[in-house]
């Protein structure tokens, strides 16, 4: 039985009491573990929106880039749909759509953790697997493999600079239901990059252990059965300093140290070293380009105009949302795509810097 979140910074208080503090990662895992199965977090009722949530067009254009690609892999029979974190299903049941047109019907799994969210999905997409982690995946076929939203969920560590080198950030408890960050005792200098390594003091450097863990398992299932992985979150794609934990209530930001399991707390995902991952693995690797790039190339403006020439009552919010997601100073820039696939598929489309 999960904690409530009351509870949890309770909980979390007694056991850095008893034992000391904790790794950032740590406590990340238990505030989004607690806040991702108390309810939907999603919608304009919720704490935040998603790309999916906002448009349809989103979704359709993702099911567009997977037919395309399965069409042009010659069409593999057993292929499946995998979604990591998908949410509501919101983006699963619109690609599902959008890729029937073109008669590929693949088997449906969806990773999740949240029991709330799970049902929701059940809803929306009937006949999903739903499973809790990537290892259980099917191992009979390609895997075309999206995540929206989902690394940035996922826990982080956090290293930061002092007098004796790099240290581990900790969590320890600050006044009743806030936490305070310490360093560590262990030096960590080997864990930080060459380039950012002779940061000033006080410089915080990130890693992502779990996202790695995953990315590592969901590369070697690529190379193993083909497929392709579409990462689309917010991050950068240069090695960069400073923290970009960051905590989300009711569309606002709020304390990520305070209240853990009452909003949602995330990371920017780090796609220089994902790539890094897939290329070294020799897997195809494709972006990061941005969101409105990639959104732009695949037709997002041909699929607006489609839509609001069939409805046009709904002109005004078609293109809002069409706005919403391409432009540089909404979602357009922040959000990056990244495709990883089997070098024995073809080159994904949208990434004029696919290698
Ligand atoms: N992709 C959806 C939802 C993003 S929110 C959208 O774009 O709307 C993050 C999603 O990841 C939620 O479904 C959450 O329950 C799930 N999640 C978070 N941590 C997870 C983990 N460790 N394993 C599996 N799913 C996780």
């Amino acid at each position: 039985m999960l904690p409530d979140t009351g509870q949890l910074a309770l909980m979390l208080a007694r056991q850095i009491e008893g034992s000391g503090p904790i790794s950032v990662a740590e406590y990340m895992r238990s505030a989004n573990n607690a806040y991702y199965n108390r309810a939907d977090p999603l919608g304009a009722s919720g704490d935040f929106i998603t790309a999916p949530e906002i448009s349809q067009m989103f979704g359709e254009l993702i099911g567009l880039w997977l037919a395309d690609i399965w069409m042009r892999a010659n069409r593999p029979a057993a292929c499946h749909y995998v979604e990591l974190g998908p949410g509501r299903g919101t983006l699963a049941a619109d690609a599902l759509r959008s890729v029937a047109q073109f008669e590929f019907f693949p088997s449906v799994c969806f990773v999740e953790t949240s029991e709330v969210l799970a049902s929701k999905q059940m809803e929306s997409v009937p006949s999903a697997t739903i499973i809790r982690k990537v290892e259980d995946l099917p191992a009979d076929g390609p895997l075309l493999i999206v995540a929206n939203e989902f690394f940035d969920a996922l826990p982080i560590k956090q290293l930061i600079a002092t007098h004796a080198g790099w240290r581990e950030l900790l969590v320890a408890r600050g006044k009743p239901g806030t936490f305070i960050t310490v360093p560590g005792t262990h030096n960590m200098d080997h864990v930080v990059p060459a380039v950012v390594r002779n940061a000033p003091m006080g410089s915080i450097y990130e890693t992502a252990p779990e996202a790695s863990g995953i990315l590592y398992e969901l590369t070697s299932r690529i190379m193993k059965q083909g497929g392709a992985l579409l990462v689309i979150d917010y991050g950068y794609s240069q090695p960069g300093l400073g923290s970009t934990l960051q905590a989300m209530k009711s569309h606002s930001f709020a304390d990520p140290f305070e209240n853990p399991g009452q909003h949602d707390l995330t990371a920017h995902v780090n796609f220089m070293e994902m790539a890094n991952l897939a290329a070294m693995r020799e897997l195809r690797v494709g972006g990061p380009v941005s969101q409105g790039e990639w959104l732009s190339a695949l037709g997002i403006n041909q699929r607006a105009d489609f839509i609001a020439q069939k409805t046009p009552e709904r002109t005004e919010e078609i293109y809002a949302a069409r706005d919403r997601l391409v432009n540089a100073d909404q979602m357009g820039d922040l959000f990056k795509v990244l495709a990883i696939s089997s070098p024995e598929w073809p080159a994904p489309e949208g990434f004029e810097t696919a290698v």
